[in-house]
């Protein structure tokens, strides 16, 4: 007999299941929601700091390694926790199944190590939660022919979108250790407060700005697929942050929110080769050494071109050394560490000129030096120094009508 309870996907991340305590506790929780007339199906991360136990591991052997044996390592992590979390949940009188991907035909392509979800057999999954199972899915793991592949770190949240988008009607919960997402990175402003409701749209230009909160591949799919995500906190009973398409978030400011990412170095170059295909000569080689480059401007007057470019920390060092090898020595190259990107965010934006003057002018008065600029339709962003973050993200907090006045 089929059932209409409400159908929830459930995801615990890698804190809320760090220990046999937290997988009791998850086990608690969840026991509590079925009883109390959910269907549920979990999805959980690997114990915190497993995944990057294993990568360590991978690294002492080869370091350039990647392919079939390196995500089949990764994988290992979701299986232990998928298993004891099961077993907490039997002991519990819940009729539990861990599944693997193979088991549940989450099929992917082969790109390893950042796999891309393209099928989930729904039919297993539904028969066995109509069965009265309740299904506990290892995430971040798929397949691709016989090998496992991984879906790219952090990427368990896409497998839970991935399941409620190919459900009918099912919610999507994201279970985390804070109690929601905020308007700014709470240990570093003070008066951050919690948001109730926020846009896919806004949520993407945060995961992409270093907001750790949820995986980029996972927002993209909830836009793709319409699927709301609540984001609450695993140990309390409270709402969280609802992520939701755009026009249906309860507050509506010119600006939500500010994020920053710590790890931002620049690299100037002037000036810039004369010859033609430079640029393209230079990003080429920088992707085929996989530097991710962020941020790009370039400028042209009688003297010369002038070329600036962002990139994080790790990618620094590769970086440089393409940039020297193509330069001569007569070119003047900088770079600049210990750079950070502030970011004001916001879908009121669009229709609220004026937001890029309030930036500037917030940043000015605190006599905090800009060294790179770029913007989006709904964001705002500055390269500015590290050290200088704390005090630019409170200005702007501050600047944008964010503070929570009772902190
Ligand atoms: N365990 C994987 C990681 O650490 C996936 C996840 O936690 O979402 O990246
Ligand atoms: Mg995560």
């Amino acid at each position: 007999m089929k059932s209409h309870a409400p159908l929830m996907v459930k995801k615990f991340g890698g804190t809320s299941v760090g220990s046999v305590e937290r997988i009791e506790a998850v086990a608690d929780r969840v026991s509590q929601d079925i009883a109390s007339g959910q269907r549920a199906i979990v999805v959980a991360s690997a114990m915190s700091g497993e995944t990057n136990r294993l990568v360590g591991l991978a690294r002492d052997i080869n370091p350039r390694y990647r392919g079939p044996a390196y995500d089949m390592l990764l994988a290992s992590g979701e299986q232990v926790s998928i298993a004891l979390l099961a077993m907490a949940l039997e002991k519990r009188g819940v009729k539990a199944r861990p599944m693997l991907a193979y088991q549940l035909g989450i099929k992917t392509d082969a790109i390893f190590s950042k796999a891309r979800i393209q099928s989930v057999n729904k039919e297993k999954l539904m028969s066995l939660v109509d069965e009265g199972y309740t299904p506990i899915v290892a995430g971040f793991q798929g397949v691709s022919g016989e090998d496992i592949t991984t879906l790219g770190r952090g990427g368990s949240d896409t497998t839970a979108v991935a399941l409620a988008a190919v459900l009918d009607d099912a919610s999507c919960e994201i279970f985390t250790d804070v109690p929601s997402i905020f308007s700014a990175d709470p240990r570093l402003v003070k008066k951050a407060r919690e948001i109730s409701s926020i846009s896919f749209e806004e949520m993407m230009e945060m995961a992409s700005l270093g907001s750790k909160v949820l995986h980029y591949r996972c927002v993209e799919l909830a836009v793709k697929y319409g699927v709301r995500i609540h984001l609450r906190s695993t140990f309390e009973k409270r709402d969280g942050t609802w992520v939701v398409p755009e026009g249906e978030t309860m507050e509506a400011p010119v600006v939500s929110s500010i994020t920053h990412d710590p790890n931002t170095c620049v690299i100037k170059i002037f000036p810039l080769p004369a010859a033609e295909g430079f640029l393209t000569e230079l990003f080429t080689r920088l992707t085929d050494r996989n530097v991710v480059v962020d941020i790009i401007t370039q400028s042209q007057n009688e003297e010369g071109q002038r070329l600036a470019f962002s990139v994080t920390e790790e990618d620094v060092v590769a970086a440089e050394d393409i940039v020297r090898s193509l330069l001569p020595d007569t070119a003047q190259i900088s770079v600049m560490k210990n750079l950070a990107k502030i970011s004001a965010v916001g879908v009121g934006m669009r229709h609220h000129p004026g937001v890029a003057a309030r930036f500037f002018k917030s940043l000015h008065e605190h006599k905090i030096p800009i060294h790179l600029v770029t913007t989006s339709e709904i964001k705002i962003s500055a390269v500015i120094d590290k050290a200088r973050l704390e005090e630019a993200a409170t200005s702007l907090h501050t600047e944008f009508d964010l503070d929570n006045e009772d902190a």
